[in-house]
């Protein structure tokens, strides 16, 4: 049985966080071993008095080298607690879910288990219509990965569940990048799934992230009103496989020009665009780096109604924030040189490194330089099924606004 084998105590006064319910205990925070635990084992975390507090797995390799589970030492963390950590993740979906596939606006692609912020650090499961697509970010959950998928296919039946563990963050844990078909028939190389009624083609084997940005859900629904889109240009930089594009364009967007750096991205947001009838020569599709894009059209004089930025991550350290906010500044600036008066400004971070008061804060610096007057309608974050844990500040990372731009 999955047992601990080592107790890890806490240097004095380096409790906190563990009392707090944070679920990382970093390197810097341990005193010493007593036991010798294998990587991926269970421990059980003490103070410094040696009273136990709670129980994670361990990896010596990672800066964070436990992720704890439990905060009852007691408690055994055995097959009736992980299929209770799933089913308590699913039970969380099933308002979102129902109410998306009731009616004519069905979604069949959901984050059923986001790691951390569902009391399962390093695992995502993210469905896609009949499959499931995984990510072990961790060896914790490497080591676990046959009894969660076991547990996954009798609580999900899907088809197949694909393995999609290239993520970097896996070196960090002395892990390989892995893709494999670990259960069921292999999904096919592109598969439809329904986001509130549309249809869109997804790659999961090789396209970002799990194959779309589920996270962005909500946010299409809030940009891609018809009183903001209707009879507008639109630019939408960081298009990808083109999801806002085609809310922009179902709701009467005059014009849309969608700016990625990848061909193969803009080819299916094009292919999108078509699977929902929408076939609109007047569309632009440009393949280039967005920053070089910009500043061509602020040269040519090319003007827009409405302009959605939604770049990748910049900060993937502390040390690149600084980088990164004046990234997201030069980016805010160009697009608010491109937006006619009245203009719609949707721009997003997902760096969770950079805070949502940062954000506002650097988006504000953009228009001072830009000299408009720019009010936020709404702010905007990542959709329901990727929760927000309170004692895990870490798992809110996409924050945005949707702005008008006097
Ligand atoms: N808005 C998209 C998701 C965007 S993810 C959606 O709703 O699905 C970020 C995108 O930025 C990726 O598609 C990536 O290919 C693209 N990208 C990364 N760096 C870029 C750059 N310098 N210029 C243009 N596109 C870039």
């Amino acid at each position: 049985m999955d047992q601990p084998s080592a107790t890890l105590i806490l240097k004095r006064g380096r409790e906190r966080p563990v009392l707090n319910r944070h679920p990382w205990i970093f390197s810097g925070a341990v005193a010493r071993l007593v036991g010798e635990p294998a990587p991926g084992d269970l421990v059980t975390v003490a103070d410094h008095n040696g009273a136990a507090l709670a129980t994670g797995y361990y990896n010596a390799q990672s800066q964070i080298q436990v992720r704890l589970l439990s905060w009852e030492p007691e408690r055994a963390i055995d097959e009736g607690f992980w299929r209770g950590r799933l089913q308590q993740a699913l039970e969380g979906r099933s308002t979102i879910s129902k109410e998306a596939e009731s009616g004519n606006t069905p979604t069949t692609a959901l984050r059923l288990v986001n790691a951390e912020a569902d009391g399962l650090p390093g695992l995502v499961v993210d469905r896609y219509g009949d499959y499931v697509v995984m990510q072990c970010l961790t060896l914790g959950i490497e080591l676990r990965k046959d009894s969660l998928v076991e547990m996954l296919v009798d609580l999900l039946h899907p088809a197949g569940i694909l393995e999609r563990s290239d993520v970097d963050v896996r070196v960090k844990e002395g892990l390989q990048p892995v893709v494999k078909t670990l259960y069921g028939d292999e999904p096919p190389a592109e598969l439809t799934i329904q986001e509130n009624g549309f249809g869109f083609l997804v790659d999961v084997h090789r396209g970002h992230k799990t194959g779309f940005y589920l996270d962005q859900r909500d946010n299409r629904v809030a940009v891609g009103r018809r009183p903001i889109m209707a009879g507008r240009e639109v630019l939408n930089v960081f298009a990808y496989t083109g999801a806002f594009g085609v809310f922009a364009a179902a709701v009467g967007a005059k014009q849309i020009v969608q700016v990625d750096s990848s061909v193969a991205a803009l080819e299916t947001a094009e292919r999108n665009m078509q699977l929902n009838g929408f076939e609109r020569p007047e569309d632009e599709y440009i393949a280039g780096d967005a920053f070089e894009v910009l500043r061509y059209f602020r040269d040519e004089g090319r003007q827009f109604d409405a302009v959605i930025l939604d770049p990748p991550k910049f900060a993937h350290s502390q040390a690149q924030v600084q980088r990164a906010a004046r990234g997201y500044k030069d980016l805010n600036w160009l697009a608010l040189r491109l937006l006619r008066p009245n203009g719609i400004l949707a721009t997003f971070s997902c760096s969770g490194l950079v805070s949502a008061e940062l954000f506002q804060k650097i988006v504000f610096g953009a228009a001072l330089d830009a000299g408009r007057d720019v009010q936020i309608m709404q702010y905007l974050g990542q959709a329901a099924d990727h929760p927000i844990l309170l004692s895990f500040p870490e798992s809110a990372y996409l924050k945005g606004l949707l702005c008008r731009v006097l």
